[in-house]
């Protein structure tokens, strides 16, 4: 009896420290342009490089671990997923200084097609920041096409061709797509999950049983938005 009694408590007990262990779901805030001033209209979407600095500086001082978007799971202490979509250059020259300086992490998802033109990332960029260990490079497809709106063939090659191009400069295994404007279907995520394990969106969605990390859904840190703003996005 008293064996069985010692048995059901040592099972308690690692119960009890694993829902301990994992008690914070991330936080998964969404970024795009880190620049003093916008130069396009869509002006909410360019944070100023001191805000994101502020930022940071308070995650860091609050000890919020930082996690990659391929590495989101529940944790024992606070944590935050920093993503940048898109793949726009001032993540080299804005946002890679800020990590640097706290060693802080985030990931940037690329649209393949986008890379080394006008305005976006470089390969050189891409591979020095992905071997700092500090920038996760992940998928945003080939096109940033509504993939809403295209056939399943098409759909599968956003996927497949994004995934390979990323690798190939980094390295790396890409293991996380973030959905072009944030659109996706259950059918879409079921065809996600072939190609990766965490896919993100921007819409809160009810995931389809045992897909929740396929519709993992992230809270948009604008220009307008001030460090107390950005403190209780986190609560
Ligand atoms: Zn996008």
């Amino acid at each position: 009896m008293k064996r069985i009694l010692a048995a059901v408590c040592a099972v308690c007990l690692l119960l009890t420290a694993a829902s301990d262990q994992a008690r914070f779901a991330p936080q998964v805030l969404m970024y795009h342009l880190v620049e003093e001033e916008p130069f396009t209209d869509y002006t909410s979407l360019f944070v100023r490089p001191s805000d994101l600095d502020a930022q940071v500086a308070l995650l860091t001082r609050n000890n919020y671990r930082f996690l990659f978007a391929e590495e989101y799971e529940k944790t024992s202490t606070p944590s935050v997923v920093l993503t940048f979509d898109d793949g726009y250059e001032d993540n080299y020259t804005e946002l890679y200084p800020v990590l640097q300086k706290y060693g802080a992490k985030a990931t940037v998802f690329l649209i393949s097609d986008q890379i080394g033109k006008p305005g976006y990332l470089s390969r050189e960029q891409i591979r020095e920041m992905s071997a700092s260990g500090l920038v996760s490079f992940q998928s945003h497809t080939k096109t940033h096409r509504d993939l809403t709106t295209l056939t399943e063939a098409d759909v599968r090659t956003e996927f497949r061709y994004s995934k390979y191009v990323i690798e190939s400069i980094t390295g790396k295994p890409v293991k996380a797509i973030s959905y072009p404007e944030g659109q996706y279907t259950d059918t879409l995520a079921k065809i996600a999950k072939e190609y990766f394990t965490r896919a993100y969106s921007t819409l809160p969605r009810r995931p389809l049983r045992g897909m929740s990390m396929y519709s993992i859904s992230r809270k948009s840190v604008t220009r307008d938005c001030s460090l107390e703003q950005y403190w209780q996005m986190l609560q």
